[in-house]
């Protein structure tokens, strides 16, 4: 065992024995260099938290996230197929626990900048010197006025927070009768994963063709055409699924008949067997207090993940405001957990954050139960503009869909997991 791998160790026994007594412990222990909190242990968070320690194993690092688990939501589409199991997109937090991150499955309520604590809603608030915040997207539900209570929105389900609404929604479309219509509602961009509702409807028509033929998948879509991959998509429904998606564009749900299971869009309601309504997205609501774009989402130093708002706050992920070209995807949060976890560690050691990052987006869609198209992007930080700009000429799109690309999505899948959990 090298050196290295054996202070990795030390630190994580440390680190996770005084986790296990809490904080009174941990303030009797040699003090760590510094304390760094990461709220939420999805792609953003997870990456940043594992970074941080590979970088910096002086440096103490809590994960808050409730779930004991983590649960992707890229391949959870073909859950929905019913090609995966819940189990396949399912990995465990014990790999960053082996690298000293205390984990603490709880959820975070407050941010307190002022006295650098993080208030739980169980356990006692966590000190710290920075705080990563990566809570993904929350829902505005005011924008579907029916759909704004707990009855609601356990009947209708998004399934774009993957978990038990990604299980739930399959046994919706097995109970489903043949000749059934499933309607897939999609609002305006910018939303969590562009082409992820073009994936969906694939992926249940899918399901369709094998096992309900006489069934359709309808997608209503706010947008005026399909917003990632068109071509590719537009392709692959006529190709694989004549007659089983219709695409129909500029249809924005306005609110939803919860009972009679319709979207209202402006002028009619769109009646389904399963419905699936995506409501407009906006910052996770811990993030609140540093929205300052379109009251929705977080802008940052693109060189440090700093807050506009605020000090001492990294934001990362989905909460975002997007710079130009930007998707919001798993991609681009591993990617901006990695950025973000070296200028924390520079910042925390007294150094200057690297100012010129860049990034690299690769998203994949199954299109069928092996067949994929991807869209890529490199991303490089603008000094003048202070902002991330897509490099000229770099990434593409897939020539055609393919079972390579499909091979491709799943080492693409297994390769990040282990980039942000191991
Ligand atoms: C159906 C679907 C398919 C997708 N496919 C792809 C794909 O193929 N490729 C791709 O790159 N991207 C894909 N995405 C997008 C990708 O899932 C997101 O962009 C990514 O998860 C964003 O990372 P994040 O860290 O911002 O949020 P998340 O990964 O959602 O992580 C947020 C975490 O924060 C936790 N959390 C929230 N609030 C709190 C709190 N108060 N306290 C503690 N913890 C909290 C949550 O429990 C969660 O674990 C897909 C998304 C969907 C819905």
């Amino acid at each position: 065992m090298s050196m290295r791998r054996r202070e990795f160790l030390a630190a994580g026994g440390a680190a996770l024995a005084a986790g296990l007594a809490g904080c009174a412990t941990l303030k009797a222990g040699p003090a760590p260099k510094a304390r760094v909190v990461v709220i939420g242990g999805g792609y953003g968070g997870a990456t940043a938290a594992r970074y941080i320690r590979i970088l910096d194993p002086a440096i103490e690092v809590t994960l808050v996230e409730p779930n004991e688990s983590f649960v992707s939501c890229p391949i959870s589409n073909m859950v929905l197929g019913g090609f995966k199991s819940m189990a396949d997109i399912t990995r465990p937090y014990s790999g960053l626990e082996r690298r000293g991150v205390r984990v603490v499955r709880d959820s975070a309520t407050a941010i307190d900048v002022e006295g650098k604590r993080v208030r739980l809603s169980r356990g006692d608030a966590l000190p710290f010197d920075r705080v990563i915040v990566s809570p993904g997207v929350d829902f505005i539900w005011e924008a579907l006025p029916a759909m704004n209570n707990a009855d609601a929105q356990g009947q209708v389900l998004h399934a774009w927070k993957a978990g038990a609404q990604t299980a739930a929604l399959r046994r919706q479309l097995e109970a489903m009768p043949d000749g059934g219509v499933y309607v897939l509602s999609v609002p305006e961009a910018p939303y969590r994963c562009p082409p992820g509702p073009y994936e969906r409807a694939c992926q249940v028509a899918a399901y369709f063709k094998r096992a309900k033929p006489r069934s359709k998948v309808l997608l209503l879509d706010a947008n005026a055409d399909v917003t990632s991959k068109g071509p590719l998509f537009k392709k692959a429904w006529a190709d694989l699924y004549k007659g089983i998606i219709e695409y129909r564009p500029n249809s924005k749900a306005t609110d939803v008949d919860v009972r009679g299971r319709a979207v209202k869009l402006e002028f009619d309601d769109v009646r389904a067997d399963v419905l699936n309504v995506l409501p407009p997205m906006k910052a996770g609501t811990i993030a609140t207090p540093f929205i300052t774009a379109n009251r929705r989402w977080c802008e940052v130093d693109w060189t440090t993940y700093e807050s506009k708002a605020v000090k001492l706050v990294h934001i990362l992920g989905d909460s975002l405001q997007i710079a130009p070209a930007m998707p919001k995807s798993g991609s681009m949060a591993n990617g901006h957990g990695k950025v973000c976890a070296a200028a924390v560690v520079a910042l925390l050691n007294g150094q200057a954050a690297n100012a010129s990052p860049t990034l690299i987006n690769t998203c994949y869609s199954m299109v069928s139960d092996t067949q994929a198209i991807h869209v890529a992007s490199v991303h490089k930080y603008d000094e003048r503009d202070r902002t991330m700009k897509a490099v000229p000429g770099s990434g593409g799109v897939s020539a055609a869909m393919s079972e390579l690309e499909g091979a491709y999505t799943m080492n693409w899948a297994a390769n990040i997991w282990a980039d942000a959990l191991s």
